[in-house]
């Protein structure tokens, strides 16, 4: 099974990807997480990377998808993976695609079968960015960089401006599945269950 996990900063995919990992025992595999790692391993992909992220930019797209290829090579990934925060670009997807389309010719049968969008009003992201905020300092745990208010609005704006057209791209290919992300946690893992039971193998 290979998900895709959409939709703006805050929106939940954190929480929800936690939930599939769970629910379908398929690794979860954020770009983001992978990100923070090379940053505080200071590799060279952290060190190219970490003012891009503090700014809340895209990291490039060969920078991402070469950490995707590599990572869903892995022997864990061979019964399917969950996509968290890639891809995030037109150019992305389309790299995305090839990966898998490579797989395929080496006799591997690797098809994405669902892209979940969280669906969730902008308003409410702010929101739920000040209680995450406090609730990682009440951890007493510092609040990650790009989490500060401005640079988390422009993160939705990049959301918007660079990650948007993928719905109209995955639609059109028949893999999307929009969840209303607004409800409770568990409410919210219920609708995605209803729209993934299909693809258990
Ligand atoms: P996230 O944890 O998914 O919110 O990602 C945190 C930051 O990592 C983003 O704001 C980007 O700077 C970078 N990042 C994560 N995934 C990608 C991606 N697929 N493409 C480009 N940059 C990414």
């Amino acid at each position: 099974m290979i998900i895709i996990l959409l939709g703006p900063p805050g929106a939940g995919k954190g929480t929800q990807a936690a939930h599939i990992v769970e629910k379908y025992g398929i690794p979860q595999l954020s770009t983001g997480d992978i990100l923070r790692a090379a940053v505080a391993e200071q590799t060279p992909v952290g060190i190219k990377a970490k003012e891009v992220m503090d700014l809340g930019d895209l990291v490039s797209d060969d920078i991402v998808a070469a950490i995707v290829e590599e990572r869903i090579d892995a022997e864990d990934c061979a019964g399917g993976f969950l996509l968290d925060g890639f891809p995030r670009t037109l150019a992305q997807a389309e790299m995305l695609d090839t990966m898998l389309l490579d797989d395929l010719m080496e006799k591997q049968e690797r098809n994405l079968d669902a892209v979940i969008e969280l669906r969730v009003d902008a308003d409410l992201l702010i929101e739920r960015l000040r209680t995450r905020v406090k609730e990682t300092v009440a951890r007493g745990e510092e609040p990650r960089k790009d989490d500060d208010e401005e640079t988390f609005k422009y993160r939705l704006k990049v959301y918007q401006d660079q990650t948007a057209p993928l719905i109209p791209y995955y639609e059109k290919q028949g893999k999307l599945k929009v969840v209303d992300g607004m409800g409770a946690v568990d409410a919210v893992s219920a609708e995605i269950d209803a729209k993934l039971d299909q693809f258990r193998r």
